[in-house]
């Protein structure tokens, strides 16, 4: 009898489930596909996956892989539309091919480049370091073949898993059916219980006349045939700084257009300092300027005309123009208006809570979410808890809060927590504590490296357990520095324990533990001697 029950209470809710699918997802051949390739699923009604994610970079991979792990069946589309330039490039997202590892690659050869001229100083018989020069072909080159290698590992590790791979265009038919257009025109239609939006960001371009038929962007810069010369950044924010940075390192001119502050957000005693030590190392800035005009002259060189805070136009002429102004978040592509997908209209960010979307089964990670760190480690971690949650019974949702990051520009800038400015916004200035110090790397003394813009800060609560609520450091390998005190800080990190840890000497971050003026009284935080 229980077990007659029992079966009548399936049928019955087979039935249900059958009329809610039939209500929310018409037939196949109700969608007006065109040259569809049709899957073999919709007759019975099942999804062909579990997960399909749009969007095969950082945020995108994590979760499938962390999917698959958990038995999932999972399918990634991921497709990269060509830059106005013409830059296209393979499976990984931003991060891979044009974000933060070919930075990092480049950022490397202008600490290497640093390290030439200093190496004389420690006895390095070099021929003249002033006649040695970076060959810009070899080094996009060498990057650019590391890039392929990682796109070639990505697939594999794919293949190896199980995940299917498509490089085709997604965007929403129905909150359960994406189509994907393939590089030849055809279109696949997929369908899956749960979707996953990854599809991050592509650079802005500035309406003015000439910024998209001659300017560049970071899609490509890590790829430019030719050595980009005189160069023109325009935005001060992370990109613009460390693309200035790298370049004046290799040897090329370079200049910031910067339109309001450097690095918005960022504590700004630290982000001044920063751009002061990019000026000393001979970046130019152009400070509160909006270009209005790019021209290419006869002789290929563009003239770039821009206005200044007095309302007086100026002009110059560079080899190239980077516009590194923000970035927009690939979600309009999507056809959100068929599934009523909310998006914040200033942005087209999507507000998810817990990387839900208004629509119950479509998720999102990474840049594309509204007020969330844009960064690859951030986009990853929410990638990889989400699938947890989704598909391993996981409860535990993603900590936004005291993410680290660096910039890297090149003298680098790592922190972690509040900005001065924040801390004393959130809890008012009686109640927080700045320490701050001046230091000189030891490294930094045979070679009679400028030692001035090396500095670090700490704000912490004044009362209390003095919990430490920011951290910031310029210096060598400020993000190998910072990283550390991201985890302590993650572990509620007290001003008095962070005194009561025994520095590792010499070390550039033992500084931290060294930090004894505070900003209120009025001390000098000019460097102690070496050891003492
Ligand atoms: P992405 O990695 O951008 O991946 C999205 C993928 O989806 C892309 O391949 C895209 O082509 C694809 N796609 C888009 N629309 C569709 C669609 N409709 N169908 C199919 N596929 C689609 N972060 C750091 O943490 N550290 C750094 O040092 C750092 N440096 C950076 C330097 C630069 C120059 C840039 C631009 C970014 C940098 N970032 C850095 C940021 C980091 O790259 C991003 O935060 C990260 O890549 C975001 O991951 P994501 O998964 O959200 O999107
Ligand atoms: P950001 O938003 O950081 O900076 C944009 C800059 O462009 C700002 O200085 C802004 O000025 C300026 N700007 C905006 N619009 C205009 C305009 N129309 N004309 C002139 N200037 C303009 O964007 P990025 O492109 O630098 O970086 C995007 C994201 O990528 C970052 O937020 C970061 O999360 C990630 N990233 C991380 C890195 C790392 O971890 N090291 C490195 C690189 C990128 P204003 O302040 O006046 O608005």
């Amino acid at each position: 009898m229980a077990t007659l029950t029992l079966l009548a209470r399936i049928v019955t809710l087979r039935s249900a489930h059958a009329k809610l699918l039939e209500f929310s997802w018409p037939r196949c051949n109700t969608f007006p596909y065109g040259r569809t390739t049709m899957a073999c699923i919709c007759s019975d009604q099942k999804f062909m996956y579990d997960l399909l994610v749009i969007g095969g970079g950082s945020g995108g991979l994590a979760a499938a892989k962390e999917a698959v792990n958990l038995g999932a069946k999972v399918a990634v589309l991921d497709f990269v539309t060509p830059s106005p330039r013409g830059t296209t490039w393979g499976l990984g997202g931003t991060c891979v091919n044009v974000g933060c590892i070919p930075k990092k690659l480049m950022h490397q050869a202008a600490l290497l480049g640093e390290a030439i001229h200093e190496s004389a100083a420690y006895g390095w018989q070099v021929p003249d370091p002033n006649i040695i020069k970076n060959d810009w072909q070899a080094l996009t080159t060498a990057v650019q073949n590391h890039i392929k290698s990682v796109n070639w590992v990505t697939r594999v590790e794919l293949r190896t898993k199980k995940i299917e791979y498509f490089n085709a265009l997604g965007y929403f038919k129905d909150q359960h059916t994406i189509c994907g257009k393939m590089k030849n025109g055809e279109e696949k239609v997929f369908t899956a219980k749960n979707i996953l939006i990854a599809v991050g960001g592509r650079p802005r371009y500035p309406d003015i006349p000439g910024a998209l038929e001659y300017g560049i962007s970071s899609d490509d810069i890590f790829s430019l045939e030719k050595a980009p010369g005189k160069t023109l950044v325009i935005g001060a924010g992370y990109i613009g700084l460390e693309c200035a940075g790298f370049l004046n390192s290799l040897g090329y001119d370079a200049t910031v257009m910067v339109r309001s502050i450097v690095l918005r957000g960022f504590d700004q005693q630290m982000a001044n300092t920063i751009a002061q030590e990019m000026e000393r190392r001979g970046v130019h800035f152009i400070y509160q300027a909006k270009p209005s005009k790019i021209e290419k002259q006869a002789d290929g060189r563009l003239l770039v005309h821009w206005v200044d805070k007095e309302r007086q136009t100026h002009q110059d002429i560079f080899d190239t123009v980077l516009f590194a102004i923000g970035r927009k978040p690939l979600t309009e592509e999507l056809k959100p208006e068929n599934i009523g997908l909310q998006l914040i209209p200033e942005t087209a960010k999507i507000d998810a809570i817990d990387e839900q979307t208004n629509v119950p089964n479509v998720y999102a990670v990474g840049d594309v979410l509204h007020k969330k760190p844009e960064l690859t480690p951030v986009a990853i971690h929410a990638g990889r808890l989400l699938a947890r949650r989704l598909f391993g019974n996981s409860t535990e949702q993603m900590d936004y809060v005291n993410v680290a990051t660096t910039v890297f520009s090149p003298l680098e800038y790592g922190c972690v927590g509040l900005s001065e400015e924040a801390a004393i916004a959130i809890h008012g200035e009686d109640k927080i504590e700045i320490y701050h110090a001046y230091y000189k790397p030891t490294e930094f003394f045979i070679p009679q490296k400028d030692v001035s813009n090396c500095y670090i800060k700490v704000i912490a609560f004044r009362n209390g357990d003095q919990r430490v609520l920011g951290m910031h450091f310029i210096g060598p390998n400020a993000g190998e520095v910072i990283q550390g005190f991201a985890a302590a800080i993650k572990c509620n990190l007290t001003f008095p324990k962070l005194k009561d840890t025994v520095g590792i000497h010499p070390t550039v971050a033992e500084e931290f533990t060294r930090i004894s003026v505070t900003k209120r009284s009025g001390l000098d935080p000019k460097p102690q001697s070496c050891c003492s």
